[in-house]
Parts: structure tokens; sequence; C-alpha cells
């Protein structure tokens, strides 16, 4: 076995402990592999390990790594970092979801764009929910003229949220901006009467705390294929 698929399938079986002692199904929650930086070649290692999600950050890479990959028919790309607007063409070509929405401009873009490929795109909403004025995503208190306002655009398929915690060696800080994202998206829940169901939190240092707060998709970079440079 390869290095990457050893240290895939131990994260695997963390996830899987993490739901057992959370009393949730482990079929709940989604890996998604982030290959950010890492080179065509570690996606296929992961790929034969039985990933299939793969989240990247960088436009222009992702075309690249996309281009490199061809061959393998049934894999999903994840876009997880801020989009700008003159890429918003990559996201329509190759992503199967969008996880970082935050942005009318763009909403609107894409949905121009993809209608005229004839296609939709799953998107999450990006919250920031650490308050960091650093992070990306909207203010929690904004997200609910925000997802109203994305009605307006019927080829983005609203499927949840995705946050960014705070980076803090306190669990009880990282777990706040958890439940933060919990509260947007009951919220939405009720006025929606349903949906919102993704949830996207939780990274290498913290994805086990994020699953025991209900994240259905944690994305991990690092725990798979070591420290970025
Ligand atoms: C890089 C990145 C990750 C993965 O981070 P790790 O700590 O390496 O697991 C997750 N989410 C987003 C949005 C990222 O940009």
């Amino acid at each position: 076995m390869t290095e990457v698929g050893g240290r895939i399938d131990h994260v695997r079986a963390e996830i899987a402990a993490a739901c057992v002692e959370a009393g949730r199904d482990p079929r709940e929650v989604r890996l998604l592999a982030v290959t950010k930086t890492r080179p065509a070649q570690t996606v296929r290692e992961a790929y034969a390990s039985g990933c299939r999600w793969f989240g990247e950050n960088r436009l222009q890479e992702l075309r690249d790594k996309s281009a490199e990959l061809s061959d393998l028919g049934d894999l999903s790309w994840s876009v997880i970092g801020h989009v700008q607007r003159n890429k918003a063409a990559v996201v329509v070509d190759l992503a199967a979801e969008l996880q970082s929405l935050d942005s009318l401009d763009l909403a609107a873009d894409l949905d121009r764009r993809l209608e005229a490929v004839g296609r939709t795109l799953d998107v999450l909403v990006q919250v920031n929910t650490s308050g960091e004025a650093t992070k990306s995503g909207l203010a929690p208190g904004d997200v609910d003229d925000f997802t109203l306002a994305l009605r307006g655009y019927p080829r983005l398929v609203p499927r949840g949220l995705m946050t960014i915690a705070l980076p803090s060696t306190d669990d009880r800080e990282v777990a706040a901006c958890f439940d933060e994202l919990v509260a947007v998206r009951d919220r939405l829940r009720d006025r929606d009467g349903g949906g919102w169901d993704d949830l996207s939190m939780g990274m290498s240092g913290d994805f086990r705390l994020a699953i025991a707060h209900g994240s259905t998709c944690v994305r991990i970079g690092s725990a798979l294929f070591g420290p970025r440079d």
C-alpha cells in the first residue's frame, strides 16, 4: 500500500470512530480530500484508495490537474476557495460543487453560464463563524437575506453551508464555530421547511470535533498528504 493509502485508511478509521462516538452513521460523513498544492500523482494515489471527492481552491490548478486526470471518470471536484469572477467559467466546466459561495455577483455570473451550458451546480454557502476579518464567508446574520436572494439563480442548487473554524487549541472556541453553523442551518430549515442538509466543517486538526457537532463533510488535506510547503 502507498503511504497516502495508509493515511487515508487511518483517517477513514478516525472518521468512523468519531461517528460511532457521536451515535452517528459513518455514511453520513463525506471525506473531501483537499489536494491543493499536491501533484496530480497524489490525486491518483488517493483515487486508487477509494477517494472520489477532491477539493481545490485555485482554479488554474484545478484546470491543470483535471486535464492530467481526465482518464479518471468518476471523480468529483469541489471548489473550496475564493472564486474570482474571471474564473467562474472553470467552475462551470469542471466542478461538481462549489462550497465557498459568498457573493451574489458570482452567483449571477455562474447562473448565467450554467444556463448557457444547460446544467446546474450544487452550492454550499460559506459562513464566517470565527469572526476573523481575514476569512471569507458571510457573517452569520447575513445568510438569511443572501439565501433568499439566491432563489433568483435557479441553476445554483443550495445544498448546505460551509465554514472554517477558528484555528484555536481551545476546543470550546472551535466547537462554538461549528455550533454557530448548525444554528444558521436550523434557521434556514425552519424558514424553508427543510433542506440545507450539508454541513461542511472540519479540517485535519478539528474534524473529530466537527463530526461530534454534526458535520456531514470533512475537508482534509495535511492529515492525508502531509504538511503543505
Ligand atoms: C486547505 C483547506 C482545507 C484543508 O486543510 P488541512 O488543515 O490541510 O486539512 C480545508 N478547507 C479549506 C477551505 C482549505 O482551504
